[in-house]
């Protein structure tokens, strides 16, 4: 007994170090809240992307603890200062992310009470606050109350629960897979592809549907494909639309959709990650006007509602299709269940323990109401407005008036021919790195991607694009 006393003291001493004191908890606090004024006060005038690599080593697990200052320092030039700046209002390439500074607030919170969000019996009010975003979100794209949802890691891990539901709904089994027909717009997310083959439905057919010239599925198309497999005795039994394509930011046509997939009762999901909360957007309601129709829905609050990463959402209408492959039970869980009427989120989705990430919503919804987000999506619908003029002021040719948020242009160079040219600007452009944009191909056609939807990006970041994109131009003449 004096021996495990004794043992058990000198260990209480060594671990002490994982409770610091609260003056030291000060003095930390203080480093980390100065090192992030410094971050978001450089940022208007810092680099959007810087090209190259950490240093070998620099990352590495040691033995022996060393100084905040010193990790500190190690994250700024090895972490914070390379690649894309995805908190910079410069961001305008891929789908840009957030980073809103109250969710870092809420996340320190959440972190340090570390309520755990996966089961009621363990935190009721986690998961309620889960469920009241759900409940919010819910309202937002006129799903009924009765839907559930979950609040996931980020629209890949959403579209997994949703495309898992809709297989299990419609019985897609071992036999029907290779007879069954998924249906949807050639510039679908890859991550739906990838979730296809994660739930065992590799082998079943996928038909992409034609894009009108404003690459929206082409309704028509759609229809007579359903059709013919129909005749041909296939099982059509999924039609995907996006509201927001990741490439163009295009909105497939939602309502008729929703009519072509009611009529062969075909489960329909809509996924929403990118392009949804612009649905907030008084002027843009009208372009999604369908999507209450779906069977599930995908949305990314770490995209539209400019959260950090780490935050999706999917809403489903039925239940007991989630469930068939979420929901478990476990001897030891016994205690944990004691109301089947409650939904715990472990039983909507792959994880059981999480991260609770519905505090980094939650406080920011509810400190800052929701106008300021309204606002800020509008901004970035003028933004894209307001480049695009610049642009072709400039000479530039335009793709079509865009969706959203997300458009694309190329320069139409006569002494060379365009995709070469395009490509080399677009490096001269990554190169100088003060504001960031990607490009992808559209038939066959190389072009610059704008993609508007960090909540840094202001006018005068456009301004800043022009320059940088008006000296690339001169110097590659
Ligand atoms: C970003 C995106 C996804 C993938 O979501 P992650 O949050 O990156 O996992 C899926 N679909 C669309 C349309 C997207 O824009």
């Amino acid at each position: 007994m004096e021996t495990i006393k004794k043992r058990l003291k000198a260990l209480a001493k060594k671990s002490k170090a994982l409770e610091p004191s609260p003056s030291e908890r000060e003095k930390m606090l203080e480093k980390v809240r100065k090192y992030l004024d410094r971050f978001i006060q450089g940022m208007p005038e810092g680099k959007a992307y810087v090209a190259g690599k950490p240093e070998a080593g620099s990352l590495q697990i040691l033995e022996e603890g060393q100084s905040l200052s010193s990790l500190l320092k190690i994250y700024r030039d090895q972490v914070e200062r390379l690649g894309i700046n995805p908190a910079s209002g410069g961001h305008l390439g891929y789908i840009p992310g957030g980073g809103i500074w109250l969710s870092g607030l809420g996340d320190f919170i959440a972190d340090v009470t570390n309520e755990y969000a996966g089961m009621y019996f363990g935190s009721p009010g986690a998961v309620t606050m889960e469920d009241e975003l759900l409940d919010w979100m819910k309202e937002v794209f006129g799903f009924p109350s009765s839907a559930i949802g979950n609040l996931t890691s980020g629209g890949s891990i959403a579209n997994l629960i949703a495309l898992t539901s809709a297989r299990d709904k419609m019985g897609i089994k071992a036999d029907k897979i290779p007879v069954s027909v998924i249906y949807t717009s050639p510039q679908v997310h890859h991550c739906i592809q990838k979730a296809l083959r994660i739930i065992g439905l590799e082998d079943i057919l996928i038909r992409y549907i034609s894009l009108d010239e404003n690459h929206r599925m082409d309704v028509k198309d759609l229809r007579r494909h359903i059709e013919v497999d129909f005749q041909n005795g296939l099982n059509p039994f999924m039609v995907i639309a996006s509201a927001g394509t990741t490439d163009t930011g295009a909105i497939d046509p939602l309502e008729r959709i929703a009519e072509v997939a009611q009529a062969g009762n075909l489960w329909y999901h809509v996924d929403a990650a990118y392009g949804g909360f612009f649905i907030l957007v008084d002027e843009k309601k009208d372009r999604f006007k369908g999507i209450e129709k779906a069977d599930s829905l995908v949305i990314d609050p770490h995209k539209g509602l400019f959260l950090p990463y780490g935050t999706g959402a999917v809403l489903v209408k039925d239940k007991d299709a989630v469930f068939h492959s979420h929901h478990y039970t476990a001897n030891y869980m016994q205690d944990a269940i004691q109301d089947d009427t409650l939904i715990n989120p472990a039983d909507v989705s792959p994880e059981l323990t999480k991260h609770f990430r519905g505090m980094r919503m939650w406080l920011p919804l509810q400190l800052h109401g929701i106008k300021p987000f309204k606002a800020c999506l509008e901004e970035k619908l003028w933004l894209t407005e307001y480049f695009r003029e610049r642009l072709k002021s400039e000479g530039f040719e335009l793709g079509p008036q865009p969706d959203l948020s997300v458009s694309y242009f190329w320069y139409p160079s006569k002494s060379e021919d365009q995709n070469v040219f395009n490509d080399k600007l677009l490096r001269a452009l990554h190169k100088n790195g003060d504001v960031f944009l990607s490009s992808t191909v559209l038939d066959g056609k190389f072009v610059i991607r704008m993609a508007i939807l960090a909540f840094r990006t202001k006018k005068e970041t456009i301004d800043r694009a022009m320059d940088m994109i008006l000296a690339a131009l001169q110097k590659l003449h």
